[in-house]
């Protein structure tokens, strides 16, 4: 029997790496691991493409979504909506596939009262003053967005202990290792090491 794939439910404050880690995990594109695309009703920043980085959708539709009980979980995080497709997430699972969600911390809540089983990863900056100076890396913002965008970091940062394994991201490399441990760790649970190899096993302890 095929293994059914992990779900990780990635959250961090803005600043601490959380991006380029996954996008570094990705980076080959293995077959076995995808990274989940929300939908959101946030405008496109420059770079991003529709499919690619969210789904954009207005209000309207994200609301209709959300009455057709399309959403795994959704939230509203710093006045937009995001959500997580149902269908995806279960569809690309069951194809044995890790899925990895970048998602905030109301959103892990709502997965992980769902789907105890999915495995929380949280990622923090190595100190305030070093996330300071990487939410203020374009060195042209005033100090009242700085602040604020400190104060949705502590807020996001507050929901640590709701989540299975931290991460330190003070030399990305060593982050990284630490994300693909954990990732790794998780295929080789007992569970799921029985059902890839039941043939196996019953073959090592046939009497
Ligand atoms: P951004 O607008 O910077 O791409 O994302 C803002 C925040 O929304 C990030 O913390 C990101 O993890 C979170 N987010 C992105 N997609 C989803 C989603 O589908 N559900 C939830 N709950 N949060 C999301």
């Amino acid at each position: 029997m095929a293994r059914r794939g992990n779900l990780f439910i990635v959250s961090a404050p803005s600043g601490a790496g959380k991006s380029s880690l996954i996008g570094a995990l990705l980076k080959d594109k293995p077959a076995d691991m995808q990274v989940s695309v929300s939908h959101t009703t946030r405008a496109p920043r420059p770079g991003e493409q529709d499919g690619v980085h969210y789904h954009f959708v207005d209000k309207a539709a994200f609301e209709a979504l959300i009455d057709q009980g399309a959403f795994f979980e959704w939230a509203e995080v710093f006045g937009n909506y995001y959500g997580t497709s149902r269908v995806t997430i279960e569809q690309t699972l069951d194809r044995g596939i890790d899925v990895f969600l970048d998602i905030d911390w109301q959103g892990a809540r709502q997965v992980k009262a769902l789907m105890p089983e999915a495995i929380g990863v949280f990622i923090l900056p190595p100190s305030r003053e070093e996330l300071e100076r990487r939410l203020n890396s374009r060195g042209q913002d005033s100090a009242d967005t700085i602040a604020a965008r400190m104060a949705d970091a502590v807020t996001e940062m507050s929901h640590f202990n709701e989540y299975d394994y931290l991460i330190v991201n003070k030399d990305f490399d060593t982050a990284l290792a630490e994300f693909s441990a954990i990732v790794l760790a998780n295929r080789l649970h007992l569970a799921g090491q029985k059902s890839v190899h039941g043939d196996m096993l019953d073959d090592l302890l046939a009497g």
